[in-house]
C-alpha cells in the first residue's frame, strides 16, 4: 500500500488538472518508467466485500452518467469539488432509467460501483443516483490497475470466483484483464431518450440465473438470438390465428342417463384474410349425465 501511494502521488503530479477528477477527461500522459514500478500483487486495493450472491460491477462515466466542466442546459445536477485548493463546478447528467437499473439489479446481485474517476467526484454521483445505498461497495481510481497509460479494473481483486463476476462498462478496456466478464455497453453523453439500461437488463436478470456467467459477450448475443426467435413465434401467432370450436353430442344410455360427447376442434386458419381452414386437430371427452 504504501508503495501504492507513492506511485499514484508520483502520477498525479504529471496529471492535468481536468484528467485528475474523472475518468473521462484522461487525456493525460504517464511516465512509462512510473508505470513499470507498478506491482499488481502489491499495489492497488482490493474488494473488501464478502458475499454469496452474484457480483455485477458497473462503471460510472458514460455508462451511468455523463459529466463535464461546462455548462449544458440538460444537466441533471452539479457537485462542487476542490482540486489541488481551487473549487470546481461539475456538470452531471444521468442516463435515463439509472435508479431502476439499480433498483432491479439489486434483486438479482450485489452491486459494486468501480470507476477510474477519484473519489472526491465519484462519491458525490453514486449518492445521487444511489441514494438509499443499495451498492454493497464503492472502489474508485486507487483500485484501478494503470496499464498502458490508463486504467484498467482487475476483477480478481473482488476475492471471487470469477463465474459469479460482470462488469458493465462503456469501455472494453477496462475488463481487458478479464475479458470473459465484460459486457460493453454503449457511450452516454446527453441524449434524454437512451434506452440503454432498459435495453440490457433483462438479459442481466437472466443471465443472473446461470451457474457461470461468461463468456459474457457470447451469452449475450444468445439471449439475443432468443429474443429473436420468440419474436418471431409472436408474430407468427398473430398472424396465423388458431380458432377452437366445440361440437357436443348426446346418445341416450337409459331412461335416465346419456353421454354427452365434447369435441374440440382445433382449426388452423392459415394466414389471415384467407379461406383455407383446414382442421387440425381433435380431442374427444365422454361425460356421462344424467336427466
Ligand atoms: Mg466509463
Amino acid at each position: 500500500m504504501q508503495n501504492n501511494k507513492i506511485i499514484y502521488s508520483k502520477t498525479q503530479e504529471k496529471r492535468s488538472f481536468l484528467s485528475s477528477l474523472c475518468s473521462c477527461f484522461d487525456c493525460f500522459k504517464k511516465n512509462p518508467q512510473q508505470m513499470n514500478q507498478y506491482h499488481p500483487e502489491i499495489d492497488t486495493p482490493k474488494s473488501s466485500f464478502i458475499g454469496q450472491r452474484k457480483i455485477i460491477v458497473l462503471d460510472l462515466d458514460e455508462t451511468l452518467v455523463h459529466s463535464q466542466f461546462e455548462y449544458f442546459d440538460s444537466f441533471d445536477f452539479t457537485i462542487n469539488i476542490a482540486v489541488q485548493s481551487q473549487n470546481f463546478k461539475v456538470y452531471v447528467i444521468v442516463r435515463p432509467g439509472v435508479k431502476k437499473f439499480i433498483e432491479q439489479l439489486n434483486h438479482f446481485y450485489d452491486i459494486i460501483f468501480w470507476t477510474a474517476s477519484i473519489k472526491e467526484y465519484a462519491m458525490a454521483v453514486i449518492d445521487y443516483i444511489d441514494p438509499d445505498g443499495k451498492a454493497v461497495e464503492r472502489l474508485f481510481r486507487d483500485s484501478c490497475t494503470p496499464l498502458k497509460n490508463s486504467f484498467t479494473k482487475d476483477l480478481t481483486k473482488l476475492g471471487r470466483d470469477l463465474k459469479d463476476v460482470i462488469i458493465v462498462d462503456n469501455s472494453v478496456f477496462s475488463f481487458i484483464m478479464n475479458p470473459e466478464n465484460g459486457l460493453k455497453i454503449n457511450d452516454f453523453f446527453y441524449d434524454k431518450y437512451d434506452k440503454e439500461l432498459e435495453s440490457i437488463l433483462p438479459f442481466l436478470i437472466w443471465i443472473s440465473q446461470l451457474s457461470d456467467l461468461r463468456p459474457i459477450q457470447n451469452r449475450y448475443k444468445e439471449f439475443l438470438n432468443r429474443k429473436k426467435l420468440e419474436k418471431k413465434n409472436d408474430e407468427q401467432q398473430i398472424i396465423y390465428g388458431l380458432s377452437k370450436t366445440v361440437s357436443i353430442q348426446r346418445k341416450k344410455i337409459n331412461q335416465k342417463s346419456f353421454i354427452k360427447t365434447l369435441t374440440e376442434h382445433i382449426a388452423n386458419r392459415g394466414k389471415v384474410g384467407k379461406d383455407d381452414t383446414n382442421e387440425s386437430e381433435k380431442e374427444t371427452f365422454e361425460i356421462i349425465n344424467s336427466y
